[in-house]
């Protein structure tokens, strides 16, 4: 107990005034404390006789000096002062009291501020616990991000339900656990440090507010989850006597930067890393002091793609060769495969400096074999060539120089290469391939294969069709799909018609001379041909010369050329040539049944010898009710005309069984003989053709 000044001396006094609850104290007009009451020295925790005559400034929050101090002036006027909310400091840390002062003329010189504390924690918390709060606790609750209020120990003292709606946390198991163990393990250490240093740091009184982003745990999901912390030091405040942690959640905002980042730093097209991410990452290599091995691709002819077949289409090329790059790529680890604009792409990758040279042209060779097979477009395969430079860091230290080093080998290699063939079907190739054209027959480039047309039950072969090749010396065997087209826009379509008639019949003739085989024949003419007046005396003279029976050819005309106007009857023209034809002895075969506008019926109007029903339907034979129909049908009806019909495209057992019950003799497919360059022998014995020797090349259009 504090002695008082010796004006209060009555023990009975001193007695009451030391058990008084409100803390009392005495302060001189230096603001010097003279006397403190029991009270006063519980709260404010002196040991007894310490602080006296010290400035009661060391006693108030800083912040609350400026309202003391006022408080202070007015207070000696009058007799009373008002009641005033102050923190004092107290070894609790600082706690909010009242404080009512009155001046007290009488004592000593000048008079004295005898002012009396009462601590107002418990009823400042129990006010805010009942009184006007409800909505604020609403506010709280309902709110989007969570709070948690953190003692000075680091345990959790309070939170927002927010915690267990969005993190799936026990609130039972939370309240009281560290605040640390919401945190992943990674970031635990940097929570813990920063509240340490705010707690030590910020003894001044002061709010202080900081921010950290880390992830929390979620019992929801695997991954921590990204938040934003904002942390408010209110240790000091006496009603909260720790830190006030208000956390966001960031995960949409991370989604969005990361796909932000991701579209800028990619090709929308391909998805692939685009030239700025290229030169990111090549920087970090070569910045790193690491070997670079670097290939650069170029399309050779793209712009025509675009313009041929659209749009799509280029993109469709676009994007299938991303993927194969993707696919080549994965060899070499950590490579980058990029798009560095239009139509070019780089791969690079880090190497070993003794191997990069070789690296580099391995990377090359990659690139150059990605276009190697054709592209699937929706009109056909597109086969499609490429230009590959490359080069290394080992001279050049610098992303731009090394692109630019590969891009310039690049440039060199498509001049090089430009006249040399490309397997594309681009108005350039088409150019090529015609002039190419020009003079193939005469050098021996056109050949003739021959494909049996088969009786279904026996397996003997009936006859043949002749089927015309290009040989071409540097693309290889080419379909007839690959060119006809092109001889046709030249002019050069007769001159092979005329070629394989002559080549088959000849080549026919000579096999009935040499066995007994009698093999039909039968040869595929243009319409257009037709109408040409000397067409019947051209085939009369190749019969003859050739000695092959008239009665064994027969001509293949599609179906859709011959019979165009259905409608108005049939076309004089071509009933002239059949005619014609027909009196050589040659008979006619209508090619494609079935995929024209023609009607059964228009085969009366015709004087047809042979039928032969489209791949489409016998495709179908055996498991579509409507294929089924139609070759039903059209069997029937050349039954009653008498009209040879030959099943094409038969490729299954299953189809050869359903075409014998459907009526059917006769059928030619690559179950039953793929077209060859040499006449079949008599009978086919494997179910698979004499040979596959008529395969293509990948470059040609149509496979057989
Ligand atoms: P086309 O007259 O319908 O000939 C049949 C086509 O189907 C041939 O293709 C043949 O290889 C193919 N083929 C045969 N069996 C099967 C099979 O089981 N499955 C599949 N998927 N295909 C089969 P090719 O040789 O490419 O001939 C394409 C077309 O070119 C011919 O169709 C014909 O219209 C025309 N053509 C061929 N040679 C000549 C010719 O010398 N002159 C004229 N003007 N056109 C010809
Ligand atoms: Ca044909
Ligand atoms: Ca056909």
């Amino acid at each position: 107990m504090s002695q008082l000044p010796s004006i209060v001396t009555n023990t009975w006094a001193q007695t009451s005034i030391d058990c008084a609850p409100d803390a009392l104290i005495m302060v001189a007009p230096d603001l010097s404390l003279v006397w403190a009451n029991e009270a006063a020295e519980q709260l404010l925790g002196w040991p007894r006789g310490e602080r006296l005559q010290r400035s009661i400034v060391d006693l108030l929050h800083p912040e609350d000096l400026t309202l003391a101090g006022l408080a202070f002036g007015t207070v000696q006027d009058k007799e009373m002062g008002a009641p005033l909310e102050l923190r004092v400091a107290t070894p609790r840390g600082w706690v909010l009291v009242e404080i009512v002062g009155r001046w007290a003329k009488h004592l000593g010189e000048h008079g004295m501020l005898v002012a009396s504390l009462r601590d107002l924690t418990q009823r400042r918390r129990w006010d805010l616990a009942t009184r006007d709060d409800e909505q604020l606790r609403r506010l709280v609750d309902h709110a989007d991000s969570v709070t948690i209020l953190v003692g000075v120990d680091g345990c959790v003292m309070s939170h927002s339900p927010a915690l267990t709606r969005q993190l799936g946390h026990d609130p039972e198991v939370v309240q009281g656990g560290a605040v640390a163990d919401l945190v992943v393990a990674h970031d635990r250490a940097a929570l813990t440090a920063l509240l340490d240093g705010m707690l030590s740091r910020h003894s001044d009184g002061m709010v202080h507010r900081q921010t950290i982003e880390l992830g929390l745990i979620s019992t929801r999901r695997p991954d921590p989850v990204p938040y934003e912390l904002t942390i408010v030091d209110l240790h000091s405040d006496p009603i909260v006597g720790g830190f006030v942690i208000t956390a966001h959640d960031l995960s949409r905002l991370r989604v969005a930067q990361r796909a932000l980042e991701h579209q800028a730093l990619h090709d929308e097209l391909t998805d692939l890393p685009n030239r700025r991410m290229l030169m990111r990452q090549l920087q970090t290599w070569l910045g790193e002091g690491r070997c670079v091995a670097l290939a650069f691709l170029d399309i050779d002819r793209f712009k025509p793609v675009n313009d041929l077949f659209g749009h799509e289409a280029g993109d469709t090329v676009l994007r299938a060769l991303a993927d194969r790059l993707l696919d080549g790529a994965a060899r070499f680890r950590g490579a980058i495969v990029a798009r560095h604009g239009g139509d070019e792409f780089v791969v690079a990758t880090c190497v070993d400096e003794d191997t990069a040279p070789m690296s580099a042209a391995l990377l090359a060779g990659l690139l150059g074999d990605a276009l190697r097979l054709p592209i699937r477009l929706p009109v056909g395969p597109l086969q499609l060539s490429a230009s590959v430079g490359a080069a290394t860091s080992l001279e050049l230290n610098d992303a731009e120089a090394l692109i630019a080093a590969a891009d310039a080998q690049m440039y060199v290699h498509k001049r090089a290469s430009r006249g040399a063939p490309t397997l594309d079907s681009t108005v350039d190739t088409r150019r090529e391939l015609a002039e190419e054209l020009v003079g193939a027959v005469a050098r021996g480039e056109i050949v003739v294969y021959y494909q049996p047309i088969v009786d279904l039950r026996t397996r003997e072969i009936e006859g043949v069709e002749a089927l015309v090749r290009w040989q071409h010396p540097k693309r290889g065997l080419l379909a007839p799909a690959a060119f006809l087209s092109i001889a046709q826009d030249i002019g050069l379509d007769r001159e092979i018609d005329l070629f394989v008639l002559e080549t088959a019949c000849r080549a026919v003739a000579e096999r009935i001379r040499d066995s007994d085989q009698h093999l039909k024949l039968t040869v595929n003419i243009s319409a257009d041909h037709l109408a040409d007046v000397d067409v019947p005396t051209t085939v009369a003279r190749v019969l003859d010369k050739s000695g092959l029976p008239a009665h064994l050819l027969w001509l293949e005309i599609t179906e859709h050329a011959v019979l165009q106007q259905p409608s108005h009857g049939p076309d004089t023209t071509v009933l002239a040539a059949f005619d014609k034809l027909n009196r050589l002895g040659v008979r006619l075969a209508i090619d494609d049944f079935g995929t024209g506008f023609s009607s059964l019926a228009s085969l009366v109007s015709y004087p047809i010898n042979m039928v032969k029903i489209d791949r489409s339907f016998v495709e179908g034979v055996e498991s579509e009710q409507r294929s089924a129909a139609m070759v039903e049908a059209l069997l029937a009806l050349s039954h009653r005309l008498d009209i040879t019909a030959v099943a094409e495209g038969v490729e299954r057992e299953e189809q050869v069984d359903e075409l014998i019950e459907l009526g059917c003799r006769l059928g030619q497919g690559f179950l039953l003989g793929r077209p060859s360059p040499q006449l079949p022998g008599a009978l086919v014995r494997s179910p698979l053709g004499p040979n596959s020797s008529g395969r293509y090349f990948p470059g040609s259009t149509k496979a057989s």
